[in-house]
């Protein structure tokens, strides 16, 4: 069988957790959190799982009463946009992966163009051709990962029919500021372009600074799918539960896909996540997020001082960028092994987030992690191989 994506192989978070078992290397490779979601959400699947009745497939574009939880609370914490509408403009989606996959295949056609700004996370450039669509690869600036929007505009043909943007972004933490949006805003306005917005880690900014989604500007929410995660906001990554926001006829399209990819999501997850949502009308949860997160990575920070890390600035997200270059010259991929093989730390080669391999000197480390793995990995990092 002739391949369809000849140039791919496994995922290298995979790659990075399948060396992390071989070599008994801790894991700060692949983003998940080695700690349970919240005990409410756990004892609540229970529950449903033990209950009669929720067993049996979900409505294509979710449970009612989650789509009601979730326009509620995003009505809530985005106070200056509309709430979405739970009928029309909510899809829970198979984690925040079927989402992304099920917008490109509704929207892209052969030929058309997709801008995507690297490093970028590994799906994207892949799924794009699998629709017949063409990458168009616009370089992030390695000094604060925030967009050169000039060079964003540049990239825009006759062809181009969406640009994916990831704020938090993965694999840097760099957060778009209000004029990153406008900027989006201003280049979008008045074409056919659309925007797809990945905020899987949209509670996760840092130091005071409040979230800013795709939705707040009008401009922008016309226009943008806007994806987000409960593996990342509850801790767990394996349920595998995420959802799209988008206006009426773009969330239509989502579903023409979406009910032929996986139909719905499971019932007795998403009745545990409406359970949740629906007994914290304050959003003390997702506002707990950033002081959460802020403090793991302060703690992380703080424990590789004096380790000879340079470390990159994390204004959000859940990882921590660092130079390698003071311990290796041959390559972050090989530097990553050796990590792993002889340090005991798994960690990430940013070059993965790449389509043609840049190197950019760096390596991503996962920090949402338990206080006693931080420690027991930054010990091993402050101790040169
Ligand atoms: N987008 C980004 C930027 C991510 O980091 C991740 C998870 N690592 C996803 C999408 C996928 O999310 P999910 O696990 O909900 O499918
Ligand atoms: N999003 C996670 C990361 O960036 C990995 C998810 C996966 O393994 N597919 O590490």
């Amino acid at each position: 069988l002739e391949s369809k994506l000849p140039d791919v192989g496994v995922s290298i978070f995979s790659q990075m957790t399948l060396l992390a078992q071989q070599t008994g290397a801790i894991n700060l490779a692949q983003g998940f959190p080695d700690y349970d979601p919240p005990l409410a959400l756990r004892e609540a699947l229970a529950r449903h799982a033990l209950a009669r009745g929720s067993h049996q497939y979900a409505p294509m574009p979710g449970l009612p009463r989650l789509r009601q939880a979730i326009a509620a609370q995003v009505g809530r914490l985005q106070p200056e946009a509309p709430a979405p509408d739970p009928d029309t403009e909510i899809t829970l989606t198979a984690g925040a992966t079927e989402a992304l996959y099920s917008v490109l295949a509704a929207v892209v056609r052969p030929g058309d163009e997709v801008i995507i700004l690297e490093p970028a996370y590994d799906l994207y450039g892949p799924t794009v051709r699998l629709q017949g669509g063409v990458p168009r690869y616009v370089r992030l600036p390695t000094t604060d990962f925030r967009p050169d929007w000039d060079a964003v505009r540049a990239a825009v043909t006759e062809r181009t029919r969406l640009i994916m943007v990831n704020s938090p972004h993965n694999p840097s933490g760099a957060v778009f500021g209000a004029e990153d949006w406008d900027a989006l805003a201003s280049l979008v306005e008045d074409t056919g372009l659309l925007v797809l917005s990945d905020e899987v880690y949209e509670h996760l900014v840092f130091d005071g600074v409040a979230p800013l989604s795709a939705r707040q500007h009008p401009a922008l929410r016309a226009r943008s799918f806007v994806v987000s995660s409960f593996g990342k906001t509850y801790h767990a990554t394996g349920w595998k539960v995420g959802y799209c926001l988008a206006p009426p006829a773009l969330t239509a399209e989502l579903r023409r896909v979406h009910q032929f990819v996986t139909f719905a999501v499971s019932t007795p997850t998403q009745h545990a996540l409406a359970d949740v949502l629906e007994a914290d009308p304050g959003d003390a949860h997702a506002r707990s997020l950033a002081s959460f997160y802020q403090a793991k990575r302060d703690e992380f920070a703080g424990l590789l001082a004096g380790g000879g890390w340079q470390l990159r600035p994390v204004p959000g997200g859940y990882f921590q960028l660092a130079s390698y270059e003071q311990f290796s010259t041959k390559g972050d991929l090989a530097f990553a092994e050796e990590l792993a093989r002889s340090w005991g730390v798994a960690v990430v080669p940013v070059s993965a987030f790449y389509h043609d391999g840049f190197d950019a000197g760096l390596v991503r480390f996962c920090f949402a992690k338990e206080s006693a793995t931080l420690k027991a990995a930054a010990q091993r990092l402050n101790r040169p191989a």
